[in-house]
């Protein structure tokens, strides 16, 4: 295990006065799916459990805001799915994608669960609702502000991590600390552990445009003359994806604004009366789209959760599903180690073994889609044509059945 090292030039740093040292026995660093969802179970399972969150609020801009069926089904089991439909959704059943060479749907609709749709709920209201629920337990603590910036290592075991609110140091020890904290760990970067990285064919540049009611609503995709379009709805504006081939943003940039906002019209006719309102480049936010998975998820002492863990491709929508599945299976796993205060690493490495798998064969599947489809439809200038395959029912039936729940249903156990 390697963790940050003290150099010379820290150790000539004035000392930092730590305001206070807290306990607990789980501490979660991120409130993003993964984190609130593994700190709710835990909490309602009566397991102490802090959980830092860097921002002051959970509020992100450009961010999936899809609750698949296995997540609903999950709110289902936790007894909480009725209270949160009650705030403001969309549902979508099925998803079509139009190209110069036919269209394609993608039905959930005929799925056997209860939530047969994605649920549409802008993420910082899921958040706030989890974490909300989260405060009925008196042994979750939520602290937001905390920037985690260091682990404390004892005999070569994490116990706990410091971190940092405007007002000073404080330091949570726990008997398990997880990294949940997205694509840019910084848990995972201080214990050393690094991605396996494989490049996706494409970028995205993510931007908004008003809605229409006129419009539609749920979710589209278009493919047109070498460009990709994914459109969610939020209500009263759309936020779009744009699918750029790797690399190419400085080509874009370099033949300007108007080229983009023509590209943009020309797929999306309807949006042409829009295009004007793009007026800078800072509205415009590139996603380098990449595909990663930790060789290791664990130290002694220490988990990696979600995005910390494996980064998933854009394709298919599935980075939040997988890291609330993560969530599940680690209190599945850890619920009762934890209550008893006998975890050991045996136990963290049953929580990689039982997820590192459908990841696995997740990523092979949306490598599949990426080269078999988005290359192709990433050319500029060459007909376009949907592989035959796509078409089949079979096929579209096990594309939904992913979407939904991934590739192995996790249900809640504890
Ligand atoms: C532009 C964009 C669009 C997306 N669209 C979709 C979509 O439509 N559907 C979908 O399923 N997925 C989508 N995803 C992916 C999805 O957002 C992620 O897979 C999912 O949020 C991962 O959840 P997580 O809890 O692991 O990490 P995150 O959601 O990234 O949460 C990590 C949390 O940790 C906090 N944090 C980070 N560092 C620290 C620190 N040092 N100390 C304390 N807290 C810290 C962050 O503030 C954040 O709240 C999208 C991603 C992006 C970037």
């Amino acid at each position: 295990m390697t963790t940050n090292k003290v150099t010379d030039e820290q150790e000539a740093a004035p000392v930092k006065v730590l305001e206070d040292v807290q306990h607990t026995t789980c501490c979660i660093v991120g409130g993003g799916p993964a984190g609130a969802v593994l700190a709710y179970i835990l909490a309602r399972n009566g397991v102490d459990v802090t959980l830092l969150e860097k921002h002051g609020d959970f509020d992100r801009d450009f961010r999936g805001d899809t609750l698949h069926p296995a997540i609903m089904e999950l709110m289902d089991q936790l007894g909480l799915a009725d209270r949160l439909l009650h705030l403001y959704h969309t549902r979508l059943g099925s998803f079509n994608l139009n190209t110069d060479g036919g269209a394609v749907s993608i039905d959930l609709s005929h799925l056997l669960t209860k939530y047969p749709y994605i649920t549409f709920m802008p993420q910082v209201e899921f958040l706030t609702f989890l974490t909300d629920e989260a405060k009925r337990y008196p042994c979750f603590h939520l602290i937001m502000d905390a920037d985690v910036k260091e682990l404390i290592e004892e005999n070569g075991k994490i116990v706990g991590v410091r971190y940092q609110p405007p007002d000073g140091w404080h330091a949570v020890r726990a008997a398990l600390t997880v990294g949940a904290d997205g694509r840019f760990s910084k848990v995972r970067h201080l214990i050393g552990i690094e991605l396996v990285k494989s490049a996706p064919p494409m970028d995205v540049l993510w931007f908004r445009l008003p809605r229409k009611p006129e419009d539609g609503e749920g979710v589209a995709g278009t493919i047109h003359d070498g460009a990709m379009f994914v459109m969610l709805d939020r209500d009263t504006e759309w936020q779009i994806a744009y699918a750029i081939p790797k690399g190419k943003y400085k080509q874009i940039q370099a033949a300007g604004l108007p080229a983009v906002r023509q590209k943009v019209a020309e797929a999306l006719p309807y949006m042409a009366d829009r295009m004007e309102l793009i007026k800078d480049w800072k509205q415009l936010s590139l996603l380098a789209v990449e595909s990663s998975m930790c060789r290791r998820w664990y130290a002694p002492g220490l988990l990696l959760i979600g995005d910390a863990a494996h980064v998933m491709s854009p394709v298919a929508g599935v980075g939040i599903n997988y890291a609330v599945q993560d969530a599940v299976a680690a209190a599945n796993l850890l619920t009762a180690p934890l209550q008893q205060g006998n975890l050991t690493v045996a136990d963290l490495a049953a929580v990689q073994q039982q997820r590192e798998w459908p990841v696995k064969v997740m990523q092979a599947a949306q490598g599949a889609v990426q080269e078999r489809i988005l290359k192709g439809a990433l050319q500029a200038g060459k007909p376009f044509k949907l592989p035959l395959i796509i078409r089949l029912p079979f096929v579209r039936n096990i594309a939904a059945r992913l979407i939904a729940f991934g590739v192995r249903r996790v249900r809640l156990k504890v």
